[in-house]
């Protein structure tokens, strides 16, 4: 008979291997946050004992994700000590698959970018089995880079506009790339060193963080962040922290039905939120010419579409101006709706919307102060991202970097 009262006490080794990660992290991530300092700064800024600091450094050293510098002094009293900095050798890849382009993002673990680039791609002419084969090759070229600059790749994020199970690394509906239930961690992972910590996340999810992280927008505790690609997403921090909703389904806002049958949308339904201001719809109303969907030749970049736009509104063409208004217009829409739910101080406009963002800002925010509860209207605006369509690349990369700051000792020794 089992005896309920004995309760089989936790071995103590396991607790001190819990609490020496914790302090790993704590290291790690204070050195990220104040920059290179000495073991004894570093003892002060953390609150634990030197000798702590001392022992995790070295494990720190061991696993390279730190390096020591020159002699730096914590304060104004006693002798200079060495330095410790987050290291150059380990870094991350993030790949995000869009319609229209695959972009790429490389960089270590201190943030430097490393490799970066866009590649125009064809989603709606590639089966599924195609667009991995393409994203297979993106990523070895990007792993390839990394380690023929020294950098030891530790893990790969993709980043995909669709509900995304994180945990499963199931893909379980992309409508605009045409995917319903694709295992993208594991069909990926097949071909890659076993070694290397694969993931797939939502593209908007990734962009939000990269805004948190590096953007224009950088540390602000509530924002959300808008995708502006032929699909439209949304990323909502708040409080410091990404929502991810109960099923890690949350920010489909392209979706936000906004017209009662209106235009039909990939997702199946009518009138949603994209088929106002997703590109395709820019595209149609002012360049029909070059239309999604259309003919077999090649598909242009969506930076050639884009300029071709700017080009019109330049010279002051009347149905340019009118239709991009347009579209700020329906932008303020939804903007006051995700005011009105999330309270934000900043909506990121990422992709097109901040190639666009001079004639599309102000007659969003327009509509916002007309729509939105006052109050919170008046103190949140719109802001074009700085970090263009590698966002979401770029915050597949930096999702690798938060879980090794999060768990350094997952990372192998070198
Ligand atoms: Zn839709």
């Amino acid at each position: 008979m089992v005896s309920m009262t004995a309760a089989r006490p936790v071995p103590e080794p396991v607790d001190q291997l819990a609490v020496r990660r914790v302090n790993l992290s704590r290291t790690l991530r204070h050195i990220r946050v104040n920059g290179p300092g000495s073991r004894a700064a570093i003892a002060a800024g953390t609150g634990l004992h030197k000798t702590t600091v001392s022992s995790l450094v070295e494990e720190l050293l061991a696993r390279r994700l730190v390096r020591e510098t020159g002699l730096e002094r914590s304060g104004s009293a006693g002798r200079p000590g060495r330095g410790v900095a987050l290291s150059p050798q380990l870094g991350a890849v993030g790949i995000e698959i869009n319609v229209d382009y695959l972009a790429v993002h490389g960089c270590d673990l201190t943030g430097r970018t490393i490799v970066e680039r866009r590649l125009g791609f064809d989603a709606q002419r590639r089966d599924v089995d195609g667009c991995l084969a393409d994203l297979a090759t993106a990523a070895d070229r990007a792993l390839a880079e990394l380690a023929a600059r020294g950098v030891t790749p530790v893990g790969l994020t993709v980043a995909v506009p669709g509900l995304v199970d994180v945990a499963r690394g199931v893909v379980v509906v992309a409508p605009n790339l045409g995917w319903r239930d694709v295992p993208v961690v594991s069909r990926l992972a097949a071909g890659l060193d076993p070694a290397l910590q694969v993931g797939v996340d939502n593209d908007a999810n990734l962009a939000a963080l990269a805004e948190y992280t590096w953007g224009v927008a950088a540390g602000t505790d509530d924002l959300v962040y808008l995708t502006g690609s032929v699909g439209v997403g949304g990323g909502a921090i708040t409080g410091g922290r990404l929502l991810r909703g109960a099923d890690g389904f949350s920010g489909e806002i392209g979706h936000l039905p906004v017209e009662l049958d209106g235009d039909p949308c990939g997702c199946g339904r009518t009138g949603c939120w994209e088929t106002k201001v997703g590109l395709a719809e820019l595209v149609r109303r002012i360049t029909p010419e070059f239309a999604y969907g259309l003919g077999d030749g090649p598909v242009p970049d969506p930076r050639e579409r884009i300029a071709e736009v700017r080009r019109r509104l330049d010279a002051q063409d009347p149905a340019a101006l009118d239709a991009v208004a347009g579209i700020g217009r329906w932008l303020g829409l939804g903007g006051a709706i995700l005011v009105n739910l999330f309270n934000p101080r900043v909506v990121v406009l990422g992709g097109y919307f901040a190639d666009l963002a001079d004639h599309l800002i102000p007659a969003a925010q327009t509509q916002l102060t007309r729509l939105a509860m006052a109050s919170p209207a008046a103190r949140c605006h719109f802001v074009a991202s700085d970090l263009g369509f590698t966002a979401a690349a770029r915050g597949g990369a930096g999702a690798v970097i938060e879980r090794m700051i999060d768990d350094p000792s997952a990372v192998p020794p070198g």
